[in-house]
Formats: C-alpha cells, sequence, structure tokens
C-alpha cells in the first residue's frame, strides 16, 4: 500500500512510526526545509504518555521528560484555591510530563530513522482519482498514492484541498510562550488566574520552566501581535509565584505571541485522503491534549489500516471510532475556556471548591484507551 504523509510534526511523525511497526514505509514530505526552531514546551496528560507507549518510545520519552504530579491554582494575587492531584488521577494510564517540544520531535524523528522523509517539499495539489490520490508537489512533480493523510497542521493545505476550504477560527484568546529560568523551584503544572487572563507555568527538564501567558482578547484588539512589554504591563498585578518570572524576563529571552486559533472541519475524511492532528482538530490548548490526541490518531489509523478491511472500509470504522472523542475535548477545550472569562470571583470559586471535580469531569474519559 502506497501511503503519503503530509507534514512531519508531532502527528506525521507518529503515524509514519506507528506504520513502520506494522511493517509499512509511508512517504512523508515536510514543507520546512530544516528543524530549527521547534516550538516551545508540552504537558502531556496520562493517555498522551499511553499513546506514545504504544509506539514504543515510552522510556525515551520518559527519560527526557520531567513527571508532573500535580495541578495547583492560585488566583492572581498567589492565594491558592486547589490542588488536583493528577498522578493520582492517571494512575494504570500513563504519568504526566512536561517536555520541550523539540525534544519530543527529536525522540520521533529518530524513531522512524528508515523512513526517508523530504524535507522542504510541500504538497501543492491533491485529487482523488479511482482508487487513490494524484498529489502535486511544490516542485511540480506528480505521484499517485492509495493513501493521503494530512498531517500538516492547522493551516492544513490537505485540508483546504480535499476536505474543507474554511480557514481556521479564532478562539478568542492569544498567548505568549517562553522558556524561563526555573529558580523559583516550581515542581508542578502551576497556575494563575484572573478574568481573561490566564500565567502558566510547568517545569520541562531539571532547571527550565515553560511559561505559557493567555489574553481574552477579542478579533481585531489593537494588542493583538503584543510585544513583550505589553506582555508585563498585562500582567504586571501578578504576585508570586509566577508574577516574578515575568519581571525577571531577560531582553535576550525568545518570547513568542500567537492567536489561538481552532478548526473543526465536517468530516475527517473524503474518498482517499484522511486528516489527523491539528489538521483535523486543532482546539484551544486548554486541556493540553493536541500531541496526546495527534498520537492516538496515529496508533487507531495505523490499527484500521492494517485490519485487513479494504481501505475505504478501515477509514470510514477509523472515523466513526475516533469522532467522538475529539468531539469531547474540543467540548470540554472551550467549556474551560469560558470558565477562564468568567469574573475573577465565580472562576476562583469555582476552582476553589470544584477543581478537582472539574478535572476529573474533564479527563476521566480519556482514562479508557482510545
Ligand atoms: C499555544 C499552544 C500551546 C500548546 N500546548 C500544548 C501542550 O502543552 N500539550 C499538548 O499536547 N499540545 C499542546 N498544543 C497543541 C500541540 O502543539 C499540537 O496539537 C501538535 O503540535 C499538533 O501536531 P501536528 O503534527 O498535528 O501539527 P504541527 O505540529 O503543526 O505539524 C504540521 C507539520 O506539517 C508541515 N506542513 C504544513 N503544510 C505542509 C504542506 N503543504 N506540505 C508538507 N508539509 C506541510 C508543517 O511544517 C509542520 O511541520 C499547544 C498548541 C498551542 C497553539
Amino acid at each position: 500500500m502506497k501511503i503519503l504523509i503530509a507534514g512531519a510534526g508531532l502527528a506525521g511523525l507518529s503515524l509514519a512510526r506507528a506504520l513502520l511497526t506494522r511493517g509499512i514505509r509511508a512517504d512523508v514530505v515536510e514543507r520546512r526545509p530544516d528543524w530549527t526552531s521547534s516550538g516551545f514546551g508540552l504537558f502531556l496528560p496520562g493517555n498522551a504518555s499511553r499513546a506514545f507507549a504504544e509506539l514504543g518510545l515510552f522510556s525515551a520519552i520518559s527519560q527526557s521528560a520531567v513527571p508532573i504530579r500535580r495541578q495547583d491554582f492560585y488566583d492572581h494575587r498567589g492565594r491558592h484555591l486547589s490542588t488536583v492531584d493528577s498522578e493520582r488521577f492517571w494512575e494504570g494510564c500513563g504519568p504526566c510530563l512536561g517536555m520541550p517540544r523539540a525534544v519530543m520531535h527529536k525522540i520521533l524523528l529518530d524513531s522512524v530513522a528508515p523512513v526517508p522523509i523530504r524535507t522542504g517539499r510541500a504538497i501543492a495539489d491533491v485529487r482523488q482519482v479511482a482508487g487513490g490520490c494524484l498529489v502535486t508537489f511544490d516542485d511540480w512533480s506528480c505521484e499517485t498514492y492509495d493513501l493521503v493523510v494530512g498531517a500538516d497542521g492547522l493551516n492544513s493545505t490537505v485540508r483546504r484541498l480535499a476536505i474543507d476550504p474554511a480557514p481556521p477560527t479564532y478562539t478568542g484568546n492569544g498567548c505568549w510562550r517562553f522558556f524561563a529560568d526555573n529558580h523559583a523551584g516550581i515542581d508542578a503544572w502551576t497556575v494563575m488566574v484572573a478574568k481573561g487572563r490566564t500565567l502558566l507555568a510547568e517545569p520541562v527538564d531539571r532547571s527550565t520552566l515553560y511559561v505559557y501567558a493567555e489574553l481574552a482578547q477579542a478579533a481585531g484588539d489593537p494588542r493583538e501581535r503584543a510585544s513583550r512589554a505589553e506582555l508585563q504591563a498585562i500582567f504586571a498585578d501578578f504576585t508570586a509565584p509566577l508574577g516574578p518570572l515575568l519581571r525577571q524576563l531577560q531582553p535576550d529571552t525568545p518570547v513568542h505571541f500567537s492567536r489561538i486559533e481552532a478548526v473543526q472541519p465536517p468530516v475527517c475524511f473524503r474518498g482517499r485522503v484522511v486528516l489527523i492532528g491539528d489538521a483535523a482538530h486543532a482546539t484551544s490548548p486548554s486541556m493540553a491534549e493536541g500531541a496526546g490526541m495527534a498520537c492516538e490518531d496515529a496508533v487507531l489509523l495505523a490499527d484500521a489500516i492494517t485490519a485487513g478491511d479494504d481501505l475505504d472500509t478501515a477509514l470510514g470504522r477509523y472515523a466513526a471510532r475516533r469522532q467522538p472523542r475529539v468531539d469531547w475535548v474540543r467540548g470540554q477545550s472551550e467549556t474551560r475556556d469560558r470558565i477562564r472569562r468568567l469574573p475573577a470571583a465565580i472562576s476562583t470559586r469555582l476552582l476553589r471548591f470544584a477543581g478537582t471535580r472539574m478535572y476529573r469531569r474533564s479527563y476521566t474519559p480519556l482514562l479508557a484507551k482510545a
């Protein structure tokens, strides 16, 4: 079977790995010429660890990651609201981990070493033909495949050409991300909340924190693409444990600002084209499920493709099995975003008195295997 994977991000490489372990070598093309600037930090909930374990990568990942045993919630003045014992919650499934995204990406890349990845090559066109797809690349070369997998992220070309031309939609949040030295010794997923503002940090190695600051912003808000000075001004009233991280920001520390966008294509496959990862279901990162969902997609799709059914039946079965979980994560992510925009008096009460209950509600369905 001839399979093309468009995109060598976390989803595409996970699928290449899952297929390789089942005896299939897919072609992988990646638009980027190299792997420099491979993102910031990742939080991996227990179901993500389990999915990467299914790829045989658990020991490589856990050796390079920091176990995150609890989630601590504070208001912006540093008053403790609640603590979720995430280690206990995910017991029997997999540990929660923090790590740099670049490290995760390198582990996946190394794990598919026998698969040639064509970097600097993008998909320019996809056409369904009898029993497959005719793909045109950006160097004008063409090739026919039995199956094309769009693992090409939020702004997926494959999705636009073959499934849904609609662009991503803005979630109403913008965010800044950077790495900082962990002088404060933060050892948990730690979050501080105020109305429409969230400041979060987690360790990603022995000495480094990944810091994420989120701001609810109406579309067209002049603060979009905001500078680090604005980040510091907007969160100036945040105290310890996380506020000092912003005030100690070094001028040469890279700080990245982006709008957060989501996609909801009407279907995840059409004919011989299927979408996985962010191309299929990018959501707000409030559940930190992007990498885990991408890896679950990959394992399930590889299982479906190699189960012995014809490809059309396999894709239909994959989509039917995957959709309820995708819908759940999307719905819960949106709910969590809405809670963050409530007046502080309400959201902090919710976190104080129902933090663990809300966590359990969001994640319990994900304890079951995808
Ligand atoms: C602010 C923020 C914070 C996040 N935090 C977390 C977190 O803590 N934990 C977590 O699990 N998830 C998190 N996520 C989500 C997670 O990063 C994504 O879900 C995940 O990276 C998706 O992987 P992907 O492979 O689907 O897409 P991508 O990582 O975007 O990879 C797509 C690849 O396709 C390539 N490509 C694009 N177009 C083409 C083309 N035409 N031809 C060939 N190649 C192409 C791109 O260059 C890229 O390499 C966060 C997301 C955001 C925005």
